[in-house]
């Protein structure tokens, strides 16, 4: 924040609310005006901005608050612009205005801007504030002499249009940039986006929109049940392929989770990229005939794959030396080519989650692991209700906790890796006396009572609790969700595995982990494929999509959470 300044101090740190409606809304009149701008006072607002002589004056004598006036008037140009002449800022402050917010942009400056700015400052007395987009227009209206910068043009300019939310960072670059106040505004929708905004330096912060728009406020909950309801369609149906270690796990599934078809093929791992993503293709071709044979038309495809993948761009961003070419490859965009459906690919141990999330056991738990005992040892976690991605998509390898030091060494490189104690092979070692020839027959034997089986699927549960309480004691979750083969079938692993847990996480009677197996069964993997899918169309993330129109609506119509109102306005009447 800057120290010298002749805005009026009690704005300094304030919420500014701009008061303000659309021609066609209820509200667009006077006496609507001046009620909001008293319920925002109450509110602990500091000031209002608010538009035209006609509202500034009833605000006016509603409340005692500083109020920022602008006058929007169409230009010749048919675009409207803020306080574009000398009379209009001069009616504002005989309306009770003290101050007046000018359009400083690259084109309000073609309008003569800059020179208004002067004039009204000299005759009017007032100090004027420069809406600006760019920090080049905020530096010219700082020289021009402009009490304040603030951000309401940015994302509303053609040069700045690609902008849509509001940014904390562009803040920073005003503050740094000009030494004058810089004033927060435009699209700044949360609580949390005001703390940005003053951690970035801004000297106040407006807020107009989703304070005082209730057609928008009213949109963003339908929103919700619009989504909720897409989701919930029965009739949409994706196809969902989960390119596993050893295999390829593909089917239809619809909305709810219902698997409407599937097959499986073996996965040409070391065939390289080209071999892969022809795989991949043929395996959706397959899906794809199914669908027509049932006469449904699957909406998005979805993709868990091994490896560490980008979920925005649908990119491997590492795969290990066991799967040659796969870092780097894009099968995202192979398959949108392919077939012109939108994709979402996911970590093969995070869809996991996402199926345990969507359809299975944690479908009311916001915080769970989801642990994949298999060929390898993955995990997926929850945290508040979200997939945990990590910064660089690595969270979650759960299989590469050390467990023990100067161990087995693992397939990363590393050793002594959960991994390594916790997989199939372990399970067939720790066997070994029992001539077992797979881990099925284990656990059945296990099952009947059998020495030699039931102590090595304890030992197995014994390093698994080793390894998962490091995840436990610091995450904290409501849930532990065994999946993958080892889990199946294996009541002895989950009970020995709370057992182990108990002895090696702290204030275990308290936390009511419940410890369990997935219930979702073989096809796991391809329900959670589908069900990043489903999300991405309707959620708008996570998807690279053909139809990326129709995908755009879905992100500025739909976003069902609070965490993302969609409080977008049209054109630029936000400010
Ligand atoms: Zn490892």
């Amino acid at each position: 924040m800057k120290s010298a300044t002749n805005l009026p101090a009690n704005l300094r740190g304030q919420l500014i609310v701009s008061c303000q409606a659309l021609d066609r809304s209820p509200f667009r009149n006077p006496e609507s005006a001046a009620r909001f701008a008293l319920s925002a006072v109450e509110g602990g607002a500091a000031g209002i901005r608010a538009n035209g002589p006609e509202d500034i004056l009833a605000i006016h004598k509603a409340v005692e608050v500083p109020i920022v006036g602008i006058w929007k008037a169409k230009q010749d140009d048919g675009k409207i612009l803020i306080t574009p002449s000398f009379g209009a800022a001069q009616k504002l402050v005989e309306a009770g205005a003290g101050l007046v917010a000018v359009d400083c942009t690259a084109r309000g400056q073609r309008y003569g801007a800059l020179d208004r700015l002067r004039r009204i400052k000299q005759e009017l007395g007032v100090p004027v504030l420069a809406d600006i987009a760019t920090v080049e227009e905020a530096i010219q209206a700082a020289q021009a002499g402009a009490d304040a910068v603030l951000s309401t043009m940015r994302g509303y300019t053609p040069e700045t249009q690609h902008v849509r939310v509001f940014e904390p960072s562009f803040i920073a670059e005003l503050v740094l940039a000009v030494d004058v106040p810089v004033i927060a505004e435009g699209r700044i929708q949360t609580p949390a986006e005001v703390r940005a905004a003053l951690e970035a330096g801004a000297y106040a912060v407006i807020v107009g929109t989703a304070i005082t728009r209730p057609e928008l406020i009213t949109r963003m909950f339908v929103s919700a049940f619009d989504s909720w309801h897409r989701l919930n369609d029965p009739k949409r149906t994706f196809i969902g392929i989960d390119a596993g270690a050893t295999n390829t796990k593909s089917g239809l599934v619809t909305s709810l989770g219902e698997l409407l078809s599937h097959s499986v093929s073996s996965t040409p791992w070391n065939e390289g990229r080209k071999a892969l993503l022809q795989h991949l293709e043929q395996c959706v071709s397959t899906c794809r005939e199914e669908a027509r044979a049932r006469g449904v038309e699957p909406e998005a495809i979805g993709l868990a794959t091994a490896g560490w993948v980008d979920p925005n761009s649908g990119e491997v961003v590492y795969a290990t030396e066991n799967l040659p070419g796969w870092t780097g490859a894009n099968p995202a965009s192979y398959l949108r080519e392919a077939f012109g459906l939108p994709v979402a690919v996911e970590n093969d141990a995070n869809a996991l989650a996402v199926a345990e999330k969507h359809f299975g056991a944690a479908k009311n738990v916001t915080d769970f692991v989801c642990i994949t005992l298999g060929t390898g040892v993955g995990g997926g976690c929850y945290i508040a209700d979200r997939l945990n991605r990590g910064r660089h998509f690595f969270a979650n390898a759960l299989g590469h906790i050390p467990v023990v030091p100067e161990g087995a060494p693992c397939t990363c490189g590393k050793s002594g890796c959960l991994e390594q104690y916790a997989n199939a092979s372990a399970l067939m070692r720790y066997a070994a006396r029992g001539n077992f020839t797979c881990c099925e027959q284990i656990i059945a034997a296990a099952n009947t009572g059998d020495p030699t089986a039931q102590c090595a699927v304890k030992t197995l549960a014994k390093y698994l609790a080793i390894g998962s309480a490091s995840i436990v004691n610091p995450l904290d979750p409501e849930m532990l969700i065994l999946a993958g083969g080892l889990a199946q079938n294996n009541p002895l692993l989950v009970s020995a595995l709370t057992e182990e847990l108990a002895n090696r996480v702290t204030m275990w009677p308290q936390r009511h982990l419940q410890v369990q197996a997935s219930t979702l069964g073989y096809w796991a993997g391809v329900l959670g494929a589908a069900a990043v899918a489903s999300i991405g169309v309707v959620e708008g993330y996570s998807v690279t999509g053909a139809s990326s129109q129709s995908l755009e609506k879905a992100a500025t119509d739909s976003k069902p959470s609070m965490e993302n109102p969609t409080l977008t306005p049209v054109g630029r009447d936000q400010a």
